[in-house]
């Protein structure tokens, strides 16, 4: 079970803030989302347990892929991964599973994934080795998988290929992109419809630093939109 609940909290000066309380059910850890750690600790400090700091949109120290087991070669769909994780709470409904494709080039002020910014960062891997570790039975009880980036859409054929693995696997996808929804409908390109066909939840736009204040669930800042089956 996914718990997920919004809270209030006031400052001395009567702001009002939202912040996100979620309950791992199968390891009992609870997720915070919008207080500093010292915040909480003020607010619940008989309460819970010491806790860690973990990053904004994701759990903190996974390192990068340095190594595949089967090189991309022969023609077969491949993709540029910078990291794969498991049970991750912030990224999507429930305990998933995230991809965080390599490359992006849109270079949003304050991102946290600077490191994946560089086009030959990360490792190339065979679509088919992606999703044996995507799917890892580390990451299970499993609600879906997440992909995000870096920037996803830099990489048509290889996404495509993945989402219908993926879909074929009977996967819940949200998928995370730096451009917004008109700006990829109007490319005008095929792969990028059946994308989005195959695609659950779209969480779209750049990050913007100035809105990300009071972001909520799953959002860096408020200008993205959350959409569900973004092509019905
Ligand atoms: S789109 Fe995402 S990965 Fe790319 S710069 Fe913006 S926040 Fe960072």
């Amino acid at each position: 079970m996914f718990l997920s609940s919004q809270a209030t909290f006031y400052t001395g000066v009567a702001r009002m803030r939202e912040t996100t309380w979620i309950i791992d059910s199968k390891s009992g850890a609870l997720t915070v989302e919008g207080l500093q750690q010292s915040e909480l600790a003020q607010l619940a400090t008989d309460l819970l347990a010491p806790g860690k700091q973990v990053n904004c949109a994701r759990p903190i120290n996974i390192e990068p892929l340095r190594l595949s087991s089967a090189q991309a070669m022969n023609g077969e769909p491949s993709l540029r991964v910078f990291r794969i994780y498991h049970n991750s709470v912030v990224e999507g409904p429930g305990r998933r599973s995230v991809l965080q494709t390599a490359g992006c080039l849109l270079h949003c002020a304050g991102c946290i994934a600077v490191e994946t910014w560089p086009l030959d960062s990360g490792v190339e891997m065979e679509v088919r080795e992606v999703v044996e570790r995507v799917l890892n039975p580390e990451g299970e009880p499993r609600a879906g998988v997440t992909v995000l980036g870096g920037e996803p859409f830099l990489q048509l054929d290889g996404l495509l290929a993945l989402m219908k693995a993926l879909k074929r696997r009977g996967q819940h996808v949200t998928l995370y992109t730096g451009y917004t929804l008109e700006e990829l409908t109007s490319r005008c390109d095929a792969r990028i419809e059946d994308i989005l066909a195959l695609t659950d939840i779209l969480i779209d736009g750049p990050f913007v630093k100035e809105l990300s204040e009071n972001a909520g669930e799953w959002r860096g800042s408020t200008n993205q939109a959350i959409i569900y089956n973004p092509t019905r």
